[in-house]
């Protein structure tokens, strides 16, 4: 299991790569949620989202081993990071994406000189065949979550929220793979034991939820909650564990109610987060939470939303 020395070590590694994000706050939501709000802003990143802290971890290790070429599979953030931190080392990379992925995402991949391969419409398809190019081209595979150095790479958006929001009493974290929630619980719960995590799952797609109540990973069928970035059918055999350890609670949120946050925080905030993101904010805002009067910390993971998918996403 990582450390709080790995997270550290991270953060060292990636600093002159990834932003330090702002915090936001609002009174009116504040005033919604019964609890003082902070929203930690990862969709202010670099490419969007907090998925190239744990890519630039990674990649960086890879060239750093010899590594002539990068493979990942992902149509969304963690594609974008991969090829992101590649083209910054000089490195070629292909992003091994699913047939229907939409022109912007692939795009965003080729903006930052990323090769993109299409390839089936599940994960199970992409990921041997990204894994495949990585072995034919004597190149590294990139794995979006389950991995010691992503994670620790994630890990470092708790130890900004350590140091940005003094006297914080819970962090709201969305789950996917679990990558993110995994490394933030390590560098908070072993920096300040008292401070609690609480991880976010829309209703649809509740595997680590049901995994956590069944005490060992549960799989569930594809689903499609419009929080694109918690698709995830199960936890990972590395993440899973940490969640085990160390988390405090796990709260399920419905589409409805991830629509009324993303649009609250689009016309009052005047911020565009994606969905899976605005899990954290439903969280609150539907009162799902046991925090009345508390510093409670919203960890925003991304802002990368298709523009003419926006309208549909307005409650
Ligand atoms: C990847 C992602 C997540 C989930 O992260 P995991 O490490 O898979 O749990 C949440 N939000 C956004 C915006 C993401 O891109």
């Amino acid at each position: 299991m990582i450390t709080l020395q790995d997270v550290k070590a991270a953060q060292e590694n990636i600093a002159d790569i990834t932003r330090v994000t702002p915090i936001f706050t609002s009174e009116q939501l504040s005033e919604v949620c019964g609890m003082e709000m902070f929203l930690k802003s990862e969709h202010l990143q670099k490419t969007g989202s907090f998925k190239i802290r744990g890519a630039t971890n990674k990649v960086k290790q890879a060239v750093k081993e010899g590594a002539k070429y990068i493979t990942a599979a992902s149509s969304g953030n963690h594609g974008q990071a991969v090829a992101y931190i590649a083209n910054q080392l000089g490195v070629p990379a292909t992003i091994v994406v699913p047939v229907d992925a939409s022109e912007c995402k692939i795009n965003a991949i080729k903006a930052y000189n990323g090769k993109v391969e299409k390839c089936g419409t599940t994960s199970a398809e992409r990921l041997p065949r990204a894994m495949e190019l990585a072995e034919e081209m004597e190149g590294v595979f990139i794995p979006p979550y389950d991995d010691p150095l992503i994670m620790a790479g994630q890990g470092t958006v708790g130890l900004e929220i350590l140091e940005q929001v003094k006297g914080v009493d819970a962090v709201l974290i969305p789950v996917g793979g679990g990558g993110l929630i995994a490394g933030n619980l390590v560098a908070i719960k072993e920096s300040n034991p008292n401070v609690k995590v609480i991880a976010v799952e829309p209703e649809i797609a509740q595997d680590t939820y049901l995994s956590i109540l069944n005490q060992k990973i549960t799989a569930i069928p594809a689903t499609n909650t419009i929080a694109d970035g918690l698709r995830t059918s199960q936890p990972g055999e590395l993440t899973f564990p940490v969640l085990q350890k160390y988390l405090d609670d796990i709260v399920l949120v419905s589409e409805e109610e991830i629509r009324n946050a993303f649009s609250f925080v689009m016309e009052r905030m005047k911020q565009l987060i994606e969905p899976s993101s605005a899990t954290t904010i439903a969280a609150a805002m539907h009162h799902k939470l046991d925090l009345k009067g508390k510093r409670v910390v919203s960890l925003i993971s991304g802002g990368n939303v298709d523009l003419e998918k926006i309208s549909g996403l307005l409650k």
